[in-house]
């Protein structure tokens, strides 16, 4: 019975419910959106506490000279519900208004979202741009979000048994259960215990840097202590402070994003002693808001897949035109590829032969359409994108860049394009739930066995495999391995089979389809998060 099911509070600094809604950056938010959504539909008592921000993430776009630039904007939303509720909290000795915002309109669980701009504030900025600034305006963010959230909690009356933090950046709301705890009479050892038993935790990134750590002095100057002796915060998370670390300690059991990664994140995080369990929970999406419900309802069917599949192509390439003024030719081969620019996702692995790849798009055989933002402080991710850009200088009709990367584009890109493909250094891709949504659509990935693919792939069959699972320390090696088996079968495999058995590339398609839409559902994750993690 879903009623006797625990009660959650899941927190996350972004959520991608909907592209009006600019409260998101990437695959996380993505994850949150489409969780909120599935707790909405098979009616998990779940709550979501978010930030409303004001300026959202980056809107990157690109200058005549083909380089990235971000621009910001304030967003006003009329969708929001004034709860008439606001909480404080102490940030670098100051108090900070909260207020509490709640969003529920995008057939998402409640969203409760905690916004610092609000008159008298002296702070208002903290929760201005997501991702924005450095380490100390991340801990005021993570500060308002992790202690806010818990005291818009309290303030709503909602009861909570469970606390779900996705990724470290959550951790203070831990601080504040103790803080709780021990207000109350209970020792640190004591509140660390019961406080445990409340907290679960999602860790995502398997890249060492990718994980916040801070210096113990800059938690200690933010008050982000709440109370805590320097002896105690280096027992949670170590010296520098490791938010992943501190929240491995202070939660009871934690999941990694796919069962390859939960190898990974087991292999890199042995050395913390007395952390939580780290079972695997393969990610999954949203449905209703990813997949064409034609194309799985044609593939059940054994209806004409490539006919419901080209109308999503010819939507595609319109979008295209419409925003770049490249047409490209709906019979040849689309490519669709977009990621976060960062080096290890290596989008221009495709480039790295000219000898092999330039033919094939001087005749357009293969055209490519990339997509993709970099952090505002990442030059070396701006340059991956201004390499991308100038492709499409050098390659005209055949490569496009898409700017500015967000739900519209993900959306258009993993129904319309024929081979989604993603080619990151194994074993750095945590899940990555585009190919799902490509493989849904009848997209065929062409992936390295890495994040969830490994779990999905049957070579030849439903989309193909690049390499064997090959893992090297030596980024030269691994790159050369990679980019002659993506070679190979791209050309051994993938463009026979399009050019000259589209029978069996349409077989593929349903196979693609079918294989997947059940397993790779939100509604098996959520099943699994409540069997695996909250029971
Ligand atoms: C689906 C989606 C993501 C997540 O994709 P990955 O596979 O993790 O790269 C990120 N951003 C947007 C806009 C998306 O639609």
């Amino acid at each position: 019975m879903v009623s006797k099911n625990p009660r959650v509070a899941y927190f996350c600094m972004e959520y991608g419910l909907d592209n009006r809604f600019k409260a998101y950056a990437g695959g996380l938010g993505i994850l949150a959106g489409d969780y909120m959504k599935g707790a909405k539909d098979y009616g998990y008592p779940i709550v979501g506490i978010g930030i409303k921000w004001k300026q959202g993430y980056t809107d990157q776009l690109i200058d005549a000279d083909g380089q990235p630039y971000d621009t910001y904007h304030n967003y006003q939303y009329e969708f929001l519900e004034d709860t008439g509720v606001t909480v404080s909290v102490e940030i670098r000795k100051r108090e900070i208004k909260c207020k509490v915002w709640k969003l529920d309109c995008f057939g998402n669980a409640p969203l409760y979202l905690l916004d610092t701009d609000v008159p008298g504030n002296e702070d208002a900025w903290i929760t201005g741009q997501l991702y924005g600034w450095f380490g100390e305006e991340r801990i005021a963010q993570e500060l308002v979000l992790g202690v806010g959230g818990v005291r818009a909690l309290r303030a709503l009356g909602i009861e909570v048994d469970t606390y779900h933090f996705n990724e470290g950046h959550a951790l203070f709301a831990g601080f504040e259960l103790l803080r709780e705890k021990m207000e109350a009479g209970q020792s640190f050892e004591e509140a660390w215990a019961a406080s445990r038993e409340e907290i679960v935790f999602t860790t995502h990134t398997p890249v060492v840097q990718g994980n916040e750590s801070h210096p113990i002095s800059r938690l200690l100057y933010m008050g982000a202590n709440m109370g805590l002796t320097k002896a105690q915060l280096v027992k949670l998370g170590g010296d520098p402070f490791n938010m992943t670390v501190g929240a491995l300690r202070l939660s009871r059991k934690s999941n990694a994003v796919a069962q390859l990664h939960g190898e990974t994140a087991n292999k890199m995080w042995a050395h913390v002693k007395n952390r939580s369990e780290i079972v695997a929970i393969t990610n999954a999406i949203h449905l209703p808001t990813w997949v064409d419900s034609h194309m799985i309802q044609t593939a059940e069917k054994g209806g004409d897949l490539w006919a419901a599949h080209l109308k999503n192509k010819r939507a595609l390439v319109q979008f295209v035109k419409d925003r770049t003024g490249v047409e490209l030719l709906v019979d040849n081969l689309i490519i669709g590829f977009s990621r976060r620019a960062v080096p290890y996702k290596r989008s221009d692995l495709i480039f790295s032969k000219p000898e092999i790849i330039d033919p094939l798009l001087r005749d357009r055989k293969v055209q490519l359409v990339f997509s993709g933002r970099a952090h505002p402080l990442d030059d070396r991710g701006k340059e991956i994108a201004a390499n991308l850009v100038a492709m499409g200088k050098k390659y005209p009709g055949a490569v496009v860049f898409l700017e500015n990367y967000d739900m519209a584009i993900g959306a258009a890109l993993t129904r319309g394009a024929d081979v989604w493909l993603n080619n990151p250094r194994r074993p750095m891709e945590a899940s990555g739930t585009s190919g799902m949504k490509a493989a849904m659509n009848g997209v065929l990935n062409l992936s390295i066995l890495d994040g969830w693919w490994p779990e999905a792939c049957r070579h030849g069959i439903n989309g193909w495999q690049i390499g064997d699972g090959f893992e090297h320390d030596d980024v030269e090696i691994l790159d050369a391995h990679d980019r002659d088996a993506l070679y190979r079968v791209l050309l051994e495999e993938v463009l026979p089979t399009y050019y000259d058995t589209p029978a069996k590339w349409v077989d593929m398609m349903r196979a693609s389809i079918l294989d997947t839409k059940e397993y790779f559902g939100v509604k098996r994750m959520l099943e699994e998060y409540y069997s695996l993690l909250y029971k």
